[in-house]
């Protein structure tokens, strides 16, 4: 009875603590643009179509077996496709291990404890600022982090200067996390020309990318497009390493479905690695769920339900590029003179709006209005009904 005397409560989750507090207030116009969930123009969360029609499809089948320990190797193959195209030649070659992970999540945190087993003397280099779990994830799996300078809060842009000087002073063949689009929280990605030239900078330096795409589909509203930056590092060559979730761009955030690659030189180091990868997933959780893994085998295996899905992804993103032109729009009419073209500058699910905490917590208690205090808004969380007043609070606090 006295094993956990000692024991502290953990710190809040400071997204999850953002949810509490808006559930626990009772007013009326209350609004949520803490969590990255999407929500439709009614703020309702949304079950998309072709989910709805693969769940159909899939009822009654004999979908409760357990899968191999790498997942489903149908929704691994698509996965693949997805990120890597349709005509890839390192998916003919069998270079790529690839293993299903529990969402982008798990991807993650499988590569921090392979990195971790076979490169125990290495870092991984991290955005200024991040998704603030990947903090969790690679310090859980024991390995040493650094950062990387990325974001410049005076243009609230991407400061590609700091970035390009950062990749060139780390040590030779370092590991680097890199958003693959859609950077949460800022919503800040490298252009084309830019992604060329930290590729190629890469290369000089040895450096191996790690890629966590969270959101494909989600910044520009086309899968392919999103796939830009994974892409052009491919070209150059790279060996890289890939997270891949379906939590956002097909709406499964509870099934837990996602993918984790690795480039590999030749087939037989992909059947090593993959092998090396299922080991460590086997005392971890012996196998991922299967529900999830299904819903995406069959939407993306199907041509007329990928077609659907297409569509669906292209209305979300849609959706959010919107409500960012509204945003400001309604900022600029109420003769804010501070700038919000950052607003429609950002990509993704969120707008790092550069609201400072103390206005933050002004529009929490003022306004019932609740985000997290780094001034991260999600966009989803905004609607035809609710933008207006979200501007008005705005622009009163930032007076
Ligand atoms: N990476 C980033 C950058 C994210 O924003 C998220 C979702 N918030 C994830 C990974 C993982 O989410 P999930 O585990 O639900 O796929």
């Amino acid at each position: 009875s006295s094993w956990w005397r000692s024991i502290e409560p953990a710190p809040k989750d400071p997204i999850l603590g953002v949810t509490e507090a808006y559930l626990a207030d009772h007013s009326p116009g209350k609004v949520n643009v803490g969590v990255g969930a999407y929500r439709d123009d009614k703020g309702r969360p949304v079950v998309l179509d072709c989910v709805r029609e693969a769940e159909r499809r899939i009822a009654g089948s004999e979908y409760m077996e357990y899968l191999p320990i790498g997942g489903s190797i149908k929704m691994v193959e698509e996965s693949l496709k997805l990120a890597y195209g349709e005509n890839s030649e390192l998916i003919k070659d069998k270079r790529i291990a690839a293993v299903q992970a529990l969402s982008g999540t798990g991807a993650c945190r499988l590569f921090a404890a392979f990195q971790q087993r076979f490169c125990p003397d290495s870092q991984i280099y991290i955005p200024i600022p991040t998704w603030a779990n990947h903090h969790n994830i690679w310090r859980d799996a024991g390995v040493p982090m650094k950062t990387f300078r990325y974001y410049h809060p005076e243009t609230k842009g991407l400061d590609f200067v700091a970035l390009m000087d950062e990749i060139k002073s780390a040590p030779n063949g370092s590991f680097f996390l890199l958003h693959a689009c859609a950077h949460n929280p800022t919503g800040v990605d490298p252009s084309e020309e830019q992604w060329r030239e930290i590729s190629s900078q890469f290369k000089l330096k040895g450096h191996f990318p790690f890629f966590d795409m969270a959101y494909q589909g989600f910044a520009s509203g086309s899968p392919e497009q999103d796939a830009k930056a994974i892409r052009i590092f491919l070209e150059d060559g790279h060996l890289i390493g890939l997270s891949q979730s379906y939590a956002k761009n097909m709406g499964l955030y509870g099934q837990r479905v996602g993918c984790l690659s690795l480039v590999c030189e030749d087939e037989k180091q992909a059947i090593a690695v993959k092998s090396q990868l299922q080991q460590l997933a086997r005392p971890m959780y012996s196998n991922p769920p299967v529900h999830g893994a299904r819903i995406v085998s069959t939407v993306l295996g199907d041509p007329n339900l990928k077609k659907l899905w297409l569509k669906e992804v292209q209305v979300m993103a849609d959706r959010i590029i919107g409500m960012r032109a509204t945003l400001r729009e309604n900022l600029e009419k109420r003769g804010s003179p501070l700038s919000w073209q950052h607003i429609t500058n950002q990509i993704g699910m969120f707008c790092y709006s550069g609201l400072t905490p103390e206005q933050v917590d002004r529009l929490t208690n003022e306004f019932h209005i609740y985000m997290t205090r780094n001034g991260r808004i999600s966009m989803a969380g905004l609607n035809t009904g609710n933008v207006g007043y979200v501007a008005d609070a705005i622009h009163e606090v930032t007076k």
